[in-house]
This record gives C-alpha cells, sequence and structure tokens, in this order.
C-alpha cells in the first residue's frame, strides 16, 4: 500500500519520525511542502485540503480525534473513507484537565505568576480549596470524559456527566442527556467540556448555560472553541458570573493577541496541547497500522467516520 503523510502532521510531530514508525506497511513517504498530494493510497494527515478530493485517495486517516473541518458529504460522494484518532488522547488530556482544576483549586497559577515579580503573595484565608468533596460535571463521556472523570472519582470529587445515551458509565455518579445540560452543570465547582464540535454541539454553552452555572465555577474546554459562545464567556468572566477558565481550544487559533483573555487573573489559556505527549506518533502509527491491516483485508476500519 502506498501511504502519504501530509506535511501538516508537523504541527503535532515530525512526518519523519511516523514514516520511520509505519515503514513497515508499504511504501510510506512525506508529501513535500511545493507537492500537491498523489500517488497514494492512504493519507495521513492533520490539516484538510480541498486538493485531497481530487487525489484519487481511498483513505484518509486525521491524526486529531476531532475531524470537523473536514467537509463528510463530498468525501462520502468521492468514495474517501476518513477515519479520526478518538481512543488515544484519554491520559494525556484526562492530566491536563486535572492539571487545571489542581491549579484553580490550589491556586498554583497565581504564585506561578507571583514568582515572576518575586513576590511573596500568600491567598486571602478562603481563596484556596480542596478538590475532595468538589462537583464536575463532565460534557461528553467518550475517551477525553472518561479521562477525566476517572482522575476526578480518585480525587473524592463528585463526577456528573452529561452524553447522547443516557446509560452509566463508570467513575460518574449521574448521566444527564444533553436536554438537562443546564440541570446537570448548575451545581458544578467545575464544567468540562470533552464533546466533538457538531451541529448539535455549537455554541452549547452559551449565555443561558452560563447563567445556570454557579457563580464560583470554572469552565474548562478542551473540545473546540466553537462549543462555547465567545461573547458569552467573555461577559460571564468580566461580569463575576464566572470564578474562571481553564481554555486550550478557541475559535480562533492562535489566540488573537488582543484577546482580553490572556490577562485575566483566573483564565488559564493553553495553546490547544491538551492531548500533547512525546508518544503521539507512536499511537497514530499503531492506529494507521491496523487499518492498513483492515483495509488490505476489505474489513471495515477503526474509528471510521465517513
Ligand atoms: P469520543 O467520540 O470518544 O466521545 C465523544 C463524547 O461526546 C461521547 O460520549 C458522545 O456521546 C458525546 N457527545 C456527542 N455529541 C454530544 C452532544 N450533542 N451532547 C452531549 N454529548 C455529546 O471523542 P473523544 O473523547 O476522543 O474526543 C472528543 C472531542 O474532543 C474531539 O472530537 C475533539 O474535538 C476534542 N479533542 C481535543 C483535544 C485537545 O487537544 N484539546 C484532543 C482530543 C480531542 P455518546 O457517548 O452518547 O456517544
Amino acid at each position: 500500500m502506498d501511504v502519504g503523510i501530509h506535511r501538516s502532521v508537523r504541527q503535532i510531530f515530525p512526518p519523519g519520525h511516523l514514516r520511520e514508525l509505519i515503514a513497515d506497511v508499504g511504501s510510506v513517504a512525506v508529501v513535500p511542502d511545493d507537492r500537491p498530494v498523489e500517488d497514494c493510497d492512504a493519507l495521513v494527515t492533520f490539516a484538510y485540503e480541498p486538493a485531497f478530493l481530487d487525489a484519487d485517495l481511498d483513505w484518509i486517516h486525521s491524526v486529531q480525534a476531532g475531524v470537523d473541518r473536514f467537509p463528510f458529504e463530498d468525501l462520502s460522494d468521492r468514495g474517501i473513507r476518513l477515519t479520526n484518532s478518538t481512543g488515544i488522547h484519554g491520559d494525556a488530556v484526562g492530566e491536563t484537565v486535572f492539571g487545571y482544576m489542581t491549579s484553580f483549586a490550589r491556586r498554583l497559577h497565581v504564585y506561578r505568576s507571583n514568582q515572576e515579580r518575586r513576590e511573596w503573595g500568600p491567598p486571602a484565608w478562603d481563596e484556596a480549596f480542596t478538590l475532595a468533596g468538589q462537583s464536575v460535571t463532565v460534557v461528553g463521556l467518550g475517551t477525553l470524559g472518561r479521562g477525566v472523570a476517572s482522575r476526578a472519582d480518585c480525587l473524592g470529587m463528585h463526577v456528573t456527566g452529561v452524553r447522547r445515551t443516557p446509560t452509566p458509565v463508570d467513575h460518574v455518579e449521574r448521566v444527564y442527556t444533553p436536554t438537562d445540560l443546564t440541570e446537570a452543570v448548575a451545581d458544578a465547582r467545575f464544567v468540562v467540556l470533552t464533546v466533538p464540535l457538531t451541529e448539535e454541539t455549537r455554541k452549547l454553552v452559551g449565555e443561558f448555560e452560563l447563567d445556570a452555572m454557579r457563580s464560583d465555577a470554572y469552565l474548562i474546554n478542551v473540545a473546540r472553541g466553537a462549543v462555547v459562545d465567545q461573547a458569552a464567556l467573555l461577559d460571564a468572566l468580566e461580569s463575576g458570573g464566572l470564578a474562571g477558565a481553564a481554555l486550550d481550544v478557541f475559535e480562533d487559533e492562535p489566540l488573537p493577541a488582543d484577546s482580553p483573555l490572556w490577562e485575566m487573573d483566573d483564565v488559564v489559556v493553553t495553546p490547544h496541547v491538551a492531548a500533547a505527549t512525546r508518544d503521539y506518533a507512536d499511537r497514530i502509527a499503531a492506529l494507521v497500522r491496523e487499518n492498513c491491516r483492515r483495509l488490505e483485508a476489505g474489513r471495515s476500519l477503526a474509528n471510521e467516520v465517513v
């Protein structure tokens, strides 16, 4: 099989590193910067480009779990299968969210900022708290959501979840459906967004949902920026309707330099890196290798989206 590795994967790891890891699946080449994608059956990519539709591909693999930038209907019309990388980010994103929550509760981000000014500043007596006994609502209970829920449960937090199918999930005390979202977030000290961006989840959290949240609550978004109404979030943060937010994803990435979010004391901005780990390419290699086997055997693909 001829497999192309699109140069855009370098946003996550060096394309040549993945080529070495999957050299056994067939003829594997990195598509050079100045060349269009051609002469391959399968393409492993970060970005989507319209030219992919005319490249005679059988299969595209997205190195991200989120595939909201891909045109599902056009791919289906041309008989191009699309797979994503869900299933591999639970530990990395779970640990990142654990870090955000710990930072807010134990005020670590405040001390790190003070350190830059060589300032010895203890918190007000009622500022710091412990995560044990706090409530967290995880919106989306797939790979990411379960990675968050299991860690929160270990910390002694009360975990509530939201998913489309309200069947029980380990480490989650109560599961709501999206129609009861406001009820699900109303009592939570932390609300963590771990859903894909779809027509149903675009602006899932807007003015109404933010109003329903406690004023001492923190919003954590590791899903996609457009899952939250960004203007409503800014209003809530500026008016004290929310205590703070940890944001890994934004409608515009990189976050523009003039965004007020950069300057807010209780907002932690991270550059879409919640899933970053040096093992990322190994995990992608395992997915690609498995699907090469399946494609050659004429079987359905793992993580098939289209
Ligand atoms: P999964 O497919 O494993 O899980 C998605 C979950 O979201 C499922 O529980 C699903 O419900 C739920 N869901 C879908 N639609 C809705 C809805 N309308 N309302 C409530 N719940 C809904 O995906 P992953 O956990 O792997 O990834 C989720 C998303 O996170 C990705 O699509 C991507 O956009 C983002 N992501 C971000 C990363 C980062 O670096 N910040 C890294 C990896 C992913 P049900 O269980 O009922 O099917």
